[in-house]
């Protein structure tokens, strides 16, 4: 009994007090009507993108793992009015395909898009890095058919330097005042270093994190972002389910049941300093059964028994990216971005994104080949050895293809 209540607090988020929708700067522009945050009547719940004034849906689509234009149309139909997809999503297909869907149907000016670039690998030569920046976007409005792009996102950056490197920073600022976005966004894995330097530095009016409930206890995460929300910035939620329906470890039955994807959906919804969250389905189904959520974020007895259920968080082995592990590599391995390379192949079956993710580690995978098994130890629940064994015979097979 008294083990049932702790769990009770523990997973259930109550409401919480959070005046910052009130402090939003400028009009609100809806694109459904009212703005509405409490859905007693099945409204479609939506919430306010901190100082951009846009009001969305509690749930949109990250497009990064779907190939079905009609899938996009659907999310359409049912009232999905962000979409979310990147310059490296399919090598640029992904791009090409939100672009055509919302040419053909007319609906651009109904529709909230994100693009985002990452700039990793551009020469630290802050004018050369800043033309890169602003080539690689002009690409993705080329291949999106777009004359501009709702919210650009500095991609996957996972330090402070990169946050305030000046090149990027010059080129969002510059493609903002030219009408090329109309706002500037950051994206990390590392939220607590990155999310506190994008507040710092102020010119940032949306942050894309993840943010589940593996990290619900993480209060250092949990604050950061809370906290950049209060400072005006709108926040996108992303790896909202953790991994998805598979779980990692082939030993283990593999899929979960519907009810644990609404659950953590909910639950990451149910901060109501999370704007809208970008959940990666490939399927009607799952389509249908993420939005449903934007119509209640109260769970049913199932998502409560799911949620109670701590075996969710060791079996998903969900990669918190802390990088605490990479002092303990003699070579300094990246082992954060093997961890989310190896999620993209197994639990989301998506090789091209798991490929340029495992080929943007360094030192990556080449580098384990001298170590018979990988002796480091995660802090939290991931069975790194297993990994990185598994993602050396992916890379000579699916992987290479
Ligand atoms: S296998 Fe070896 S090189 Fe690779 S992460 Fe582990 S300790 Fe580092
Ligand atoms: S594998 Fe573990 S220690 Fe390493 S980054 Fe991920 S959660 Fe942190």
């Amino acid at each position: 009994m008294k083990n049932n209540e702790w769990n009770r607090r523990e997973f259930i988020v109550k409401p919480i007090l959070w005046a910052g929708a009130a402090r939003v700067i400028g009009k609100v522009e809806s694109l459904l009507g009212n703005p509405v945050n409490e859905s007693t009547n099945g409204a479609i719940l939506q919430r306010t993108l901190g100082k951009t004034g846009i009001t969305l849906p509690v749930v949109s689509m990250g497009v990064m793992n779907a190939d079905i234009p009609g899938l996009l149309r659907r999310a359409y139909e049912l009232g999905i009015r962000h979409f979310d997809t990147a310059a490296g999503y399919q090598q640029g297909r992904n791009e090409e395909m939100v672009g055509n869907v919302f040419k053909e149907m007319g609906v651009r000016d109904k529709v909230v898009i994100s693009t985002k670039l990452p700039s990793r690998n551009f020469p630290s030569n802050p004018a050369e890095s800043k033309k890169r920046f602003i080539e690689g976007v002009e690409a993705s409005l080329k291949r999106l058919q777009m004359d501009h792009v709702d919210i650009l996102y500095h991609h996957a950056v996972d330090s402070v330097e990169e946050a305030r490197a000046e090149g990027p920073l010059a080129a969002l600022q510059s493609l903002k005042k030219e009408g090329k976005t109309r706002f500037i966004g950051i994206s990390t894995h590392k939220t607590v270093d990155v999310l506190s330097e994008a507040i710092r530095l102020n010119v940032f009016d949306v942050a894309l994190v993840m943010l589940n409930y593996t990290m619900a206890h993480d209060t250092g995460i949990l604050t950061t972002i809370e906290r950049a929300a209060n400072s005006g910035i709108g926040i996108v939620a992303m790896k909202t389910q953790a991994g998805g329906t598979v779980k990692p470890d082939p030993k283990l039955p593999k899929e979960l049941p519907p009810a644990s994807q609404t659950a953590l959906l909910k639950w990451t919804l149910n901060h109501e300093f999370v704007t809208t969250a970008i959940p990666g389905f490939s399927t009607y189904e799952h389509l249908e059964q993420d939005f449903a959520v934007a119509r209640s974020l109260s769970y049913t007895n199932e998502e409560e028994r799911f949620l109670a259920d701590k075996s969710f968080t060791a079996e998903t082995e969900f990669c918190q990216q802390c990088g605490e592990c990479r002092k303990d590599c003699p070579k300094e391995v990246d082992i954060p971005v093997l961890m989310r390379s190896h999620m993209y192949a197994v639990q989301y079956r998506n090789m091209g994104l798991a490929r340029t993710t495992l080929a943007s580690a360094v030192p990556g995978l080449d580098a384990c080949t001298t170590c018979e098994s990988c002796p480091v130890i995660c802090r939290n629940t991931v069975q790194i050895a297993r990994k990185i064994a598994e993602l050396g015979v992916l890379s000579r097979s699916e992987m290479v293809q």
